[in-house]
């Protein structure tokens, strides 16, 4: 069986599009979107996160605030700089990329971030309220997971279905499974400690690989049909990009599968700006 690649590439870009439309009848009403991202220091692969979200906010039509801090910038300055962009009524969502340095606290930092501006999703009341099943703001890679299922496997009902989710961290693998949950799957969350993992992932119709080793998942771990979808992003022996998951072995038993890159890489920013759009639309309310 060869399977079906899910197109994260494609697939983010529709929803930039949908987004483009729905900011530009936004405009007409007056109304205009606007982010704020915040970075410290001059860790390269932040500063390419920073620039793609900027780009990403220009293509759609969002106004973006750029704040390009020091790597000596003070834990005080920085939550001041949040509080002011807080208090500002022309901003709609509040981004402080990660990691900071080390002298600053980042749970602090999220926690001082008004929930309702915290397009990132990470504040605690944000946390809760998905935990709860009420409305707030979704962690954005998880969220870029179940479009990919639903745009990219349309027949493919989640409902009843055994997803295994590898890996609990706060950003992916926690929020991951409670989005699986309200869409009535049937979740097993597994990591570092689960017994047996090639068995608990053999039972799974849906996989979702959030490790951060390559090949962590091979085709020994995936049940005939599965559908895969890789979060982990590595460097293979070659330096190459690739995920958690033996894609090669794997794409030949899997009934669809994302590969890295293109896959769920690009669905991240995607959400966030769709949780840009909810912010901005909250605020207009
Ligand atoms: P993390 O290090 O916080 O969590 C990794 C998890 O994997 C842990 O919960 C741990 O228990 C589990 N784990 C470790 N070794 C394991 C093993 N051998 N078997 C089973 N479970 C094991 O990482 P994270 O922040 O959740 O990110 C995971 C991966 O996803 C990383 O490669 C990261 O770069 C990638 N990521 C990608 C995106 C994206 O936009 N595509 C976004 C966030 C993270």
């Amino acid at each position: 069986m060869s399977a079906k690649l899910i197109d994260g590439k494609a697939i983010s870009a529709q929803i930039k599009d949908e987004l483009k439309e729905k900011t530009a009848a936004l405009k007409e009403k007056g109304i205009t979107v606007t982010l704020a991202v915040i970075l410290v220091g001059e860790d390269p692969a932040s500063q390419v996160y920073v620039r793609n979200k900027k780009k990403a906010c220009e293509y759609i039509g969002y106004n973006s605030l750029s704040y390009e801090l020091p790597a000596d910038t003070s834990e005080d300055k920085l939550l001041e700089l949040v509080q002011e962009l807080n208090d500002r009524s022309d901003v709609d969502g509040i981004l402080v990329q990660m990691p900071l340095p080390k002298h600053i606290d980042e749970k602090k930092v999220i926690n001082a971030i008004d929930p309702s501006k915290d397009v990132d999703g990470f504040h605690p009341v944000n946390v809760g309220a998905l935990v709860i099943g009420e409305e707030g703001f979704v962690s954005c890679t998880p969220a870029g997971v179940i479009q990919l299922l639903k745009r990219g496997v349309p027949d493919f009902d989640i409902s009843g279905k055994e997803c295994v989710i590898i890996g609990r961290s706060n950003i992916v693998g926690k929020p991951m499974s409670l989005l699986m949950l309200r869409e009535n799957a049937t979740v097993t969350v597994a990591h570092s400690r689960t017994k047996d993992l090639e068995a608990v992932c053999k039972r799974a119709d849906i996989i979702i690989a959030a490790v951060g080793k390559a090949k962590v998942i091979t085709a020994d771990h995936v049940k005939e049909g599965a559908v895969v979808i890789d979060v982990g992003i590595n460097r293979n022996v070659d330096g190459k990009l690739c995920g958690d998951v033996d894609f090669e072995a794997v794409s030949q038993i899997a009934s669809a599968i994302t590969p890295v890159p293109g896959g769920v890489g690009p669905m991240t920013i995607a959400m966030l700006m769709n949780n840009c759009y909810e912010a901005a639309l909250r605020h207009h309310r």
